[in-house]
């Protein structure tokens, strides 16, 4: 801990000019005048802010992000897959101002209008119906929430026994305690020094790290581990996994579920990234053919405020008594009134269809891409509009996080934008346009990814 090394440099550099519709950098990066706000943020901030390209963004519209100085990139991050329908949508703007003109800023847990709004809403796209909602501000918050309704619904319907929570190594759910026990990457977990038998990990297919795709593969290692299908109360797994990002290959997910209703144990899916249109299906799990009794919602359920939801199984929801089960912010109105004009937006604009037909042109620019250095690039994988490149040293399956630094700072000065996956799985590039890209776009945004592959990896 303490004396990180930052991972990108203040150091402003001479970089090419650039000038496309999508991308404009007309100035040293990073800008010299951003630097008083850059080193305040440094000073004031813990290191633990300091992963990102060093832009200070002015605005944000569509899939370009400004600076005051100038210069456009073209906005592969989505903030981090939060603006599914762009930046600054101008129906989730106009609704944020109408709340604000109001003004109606906060309400507690007291009744507004635009929540009844947003939690039918939310159930008129859920796959399912008869999902009961509950509205939370972050992503941490909605899978921490989902481990407390399994437990508690364990402890309730079958006894005290029925307390292990089974999820996936080198999953992300999150950077609260509940959320890093589910998680499956040891390395965050140091601070939690003891860890709770309870919470219990097995591998995730992902065809990488573990190349074992059978579903006996989970009924195995929780034997392995000693924990008795009757202990389970759930098992909680995002629809992907980020860094990959990794899909369930075909039928596993089915067989998860089977094995939870055979076993009364909960199905919970993290949707926090994964949901909104992000992989051309409102929600991911859709492509698997599942029905959760769980699922966490966050990022892009609003486009653009803090807010996340839990959607659930009514009898699962309906465990606490009015009054404890609730949050100060939740339902808070500004987030509402932009999740409602968001989810309004996403059902009427065409982005699922928009980021289903581009699903080939950039799984192809990735392979393209993948193709030009069969020794450094460890996987390519991509859905809908979320993509990745994992690199690795070369012709080894280490991972190259360093590799992933250079990549990801040539397209920055080219005017491209990826927000960096930081930490132990720093090794991937991580492509999340807005849904509504057009053709053109993605295709620039990939033969920028591919020059600066060539350059950083010659
Ligand atoms: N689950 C998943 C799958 C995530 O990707 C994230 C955020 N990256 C979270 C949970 C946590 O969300 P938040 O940062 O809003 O707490």
């Amino acid at each position: 801990m303490g004396n990180h090394q930052r991972k990108y440099s203040l150091e402003p550099r001479d970089v090419p000019r650039v000038e496309t519709s999508n991308r404009r950098i007309v100035t040293m990066l990073p800008v010299p005048e951003s630097l008083p706000i850059l080193e305040a943020l440094e000073r004031f901030e813990p290191s633990s802010m300091q992963g990102q390209p060093p832009l200070v963004i002015d605005r944000a519209q569509g899939w370009s992000v400004y600076d005051k100085w100038g210069n456009k990139w073209l906005d592969w991050s989505s903030g981090v897959l939060i603006s599914n329908i762009g930046n600054g949508h101008p129906e989730v703007v106009s609704a944020i101002k109408e709340m604000a003109d109001r003004p109606l800023l906060s309400t507690y847990v007291f009744a507004h209008e635009k929540r009844a709004e947003l939690v039918k809403l939310l159930n008129s796209v859920a796959p399912s119906k008869g999902y009961k909602v509950f509205l939370l501000t972050t992503g941490s918050e909605a899978t921490e929430n989902c481990i407390k309704l399994a437990r508690t619904w364990g402890f309730e319907r079958h006894g005290p026994e029925r307390r292990v929570l089974v999820s996936f190594e080198n999953a992300f759910h999150g950077r609260t305690m509940g959320a890093q026990l589910a998680g499956g990457n040891a390395s965050q977990k140091g601070w939690l020094g003891r860890l709770d038998e309870s919470f219990v990990q097995v591998p995730f297919p992902d065809g990488y790290t573990n190349r074992d795709l059978r579903f006996d593969l989970f009924v195995e290692t929780l034997e392995r581990k000693g924990v008795k299908p009757s202990q389970v109360c759930g098992v909680m797994t995002e629809s992907f996994q980020g860094v990959g990002p990794d899909f369930f290959p075909d039928g596993y997910a089915r067989n998860l579920e089977s094995w939870c209703r055979e076993n009364e144990a909960l199905l919970i899916v993290d949707e926090v990234q994964a949901g909104f249109g992000r992989t051309g299906k409102w929600f991911a799990f859709e492509h698997y053919g599942i029905t959760p009794d769980l699922i966490a919602c966050g990022k892009a359920i609003s486009g653009s405020l803090p807010l996340s939801a839990v959607l659930g199984r009514a009898d699962v929801m309906e465990l606490y008594p009015p009054g404890s089960m609730t949050s100060t912010h939740s339902g808070s109105p500004l987030p509402v009134a932009a999740a409602v004009a968001s989810v309004k937006a996403l059902q009427a604009g065409g982005y699922l269809e928009n980021a289903q037909e581009l699903d080939p042109v950039l799984r192809n620019g990735l392979e393209r891409i993948s193709a030009r250095h069969p020794d450094s690039v460890g996987s390519v994988r991509s859905r809908g509009l979320v993509g990745g490149v994992r690199l690795v040293k070369r012709g080894t399956h280490q991972p190259d996080p360093l590799a992933a630094l250079a990549v990801n700072t040539r397209c920055f000065h080219k005017g491209l934008l990826m927000f960096a996956p930081v930490g132990a799985f720093g090794e991937c590039i991580k492509i999340a346009p807005a849904l509504d890209i057009s053709h053109d776009a993605l295709v620039e945004g990939i033969s920028v990814l591919s020059e600066a592959m060539d350059e950083a990896l010659a």
